[in-house]
């Protein structure tokens, strides 16, 4: 016998194994493909049949011996393992929860939604344009020909294409709301969207956001359009806000009548903000022009119209209280997050 085989001392070693690569090595070397048990049995060839036998029977209890000793082993570092991973990875339900970052709305989507909200209510429908159009469908269609002098007064962004510009105004959308309704009546749209100006000051950015509204149908008339502008104002601003209308000129329309609410900073009595007159513009608006029906595709002899723009900016400082409107579009999460708890206004 070259090797003497203890199983007690192996057995012993099996004991005190404290891993499972501990015991593994263990049953390699002992019974694996080349373990020195397995190259004992090997040899039990080159004995006599009497030695054989007997060597043989010794072996197998041996190995019998040394396998369950091994499984057995291998049973409890298992299940001391198993008990490790619990204890390790126990989800602990007193700790407190992750606050998860709840996103809002940007204020001036919020102002924008609102707007659209009051104006689907009073029955009109969502109407969309290119925020790249053609310089007809900017100027010409709405009144206002190459020359006219309002082109000077939109200091204007054109692109690289001859004949188009970056609209500096949503009206647009009503030459081409009406040429979509091809003479059907009414037409009753509002147009949100973003317009560009060379403009940059507090109350001026060079991208902004406007919203239009047209009707165009028989004897539309001007008190039409007074009684539909005061409903809005009211439902925006609240019920009590004073308003006040004034003439004022615009190519797209004529009449065209400004429309002022009372400065919400010093409740009409005159300060910097209203530059002492105790009234704030907040929107644009009148009959529209014959040309701009014309343009249209109507007979400004049948139908008549009113349309109106306001700025969702100007509105949004309104509400808000804000006196730069340039902060609510650097997007500094610091500043637009104020308007999540109400600190920078209200609005639901
Ligand atoms: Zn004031």
């Amino acid at each position: 016998m070259a090797q003497a085989v203890s199983v007690v001392e192996v057995s012993a070693r099996i004991e005190r194994a404290a891993t499972l690569e501990e015991l593994k090595d263990i049953r390699t070397e002992w019974v694996g493909k080349k373990g020195r048990l397995t190259e004992e049995m090997k040899i039990l060839g080159k004995l006599s049949p009497d030695q054989r036998r007997t060597r043989g029977a010794e072996l197998n209890q041996v190995r019998e011996a040394i396998l369950s000793a091994l499984n057995a082993r291998e049973e409890v570092l298992k299940d001391r393992a198993e008990r490790q991973v619990l204890e390790t990875e126990r989800v602990d339900l007193t700790l407190p929860g992750r606050e998860p970052i709840s996103g809002l709305l940007h204020p001036l989507t919020r102002v924008r939604r609102r707007i659209e909200d009051i104006m689907l209510r009073m029955g009109y429908s969502l109407a969309y344009g290119p925020q790249i159009d053609s310089e007809w469908y900017n100027f010409e269609a709405l009144n206002m020909p190459a020359d006219h002098p309002a082109r000077d007064m939109q200091d204007s962004f054109f692109v690289d294409v001859p004949g188009l510009v970056l609209r500096t105004h949503t009206s647009p959308v009503q030459i081409r709301s009406m040429q979509r309704h091809q003479g059907r009546l009414p037409v009753k749209i509002t147009a949100p969207g973003l317009a560009y100006r060379r403009d940059d000051d507090a109350t001026h950015v060079p991208v902004f956001q406007q919203v239009e509204g047209l009707v165009v149908d028989r004897n539309i008339s001007l008190g039409n359009l007074l009684g539909t502008l005061k409903m809005l104002i009211h439902e925006l601003l609240g019920e009590n806000v004073g308003t006040r209308f004034r003439p004022s000129y615009f190519p797209f329309t004529e009449p065209s009548v400004e429309m002022d609410v009372a400065c919400a900073a010093c409740g009409g009595d005159g300060c910097r903000v209203c530059k002492d007159t105790g009234w704030v513009e907040v929107l644009g608006s009148g009959v529209v022009h014959p040309t701009v029906l014309k343009s249209g595709g109507f007979n400004p002899d049948e139908v008549s119209g009113f349309a109106f723009g306001l700025g969702i900016d100007r509105i949004a400082m309104r509400l808000f209280g804000l006196d730069d409107l340039r902060l609510l579009y650097q997007n500094d999460l610091r500043y637009l997050a104020r308007f999540q708890s109400g600190q920078g206004g209200s609005l639901s």
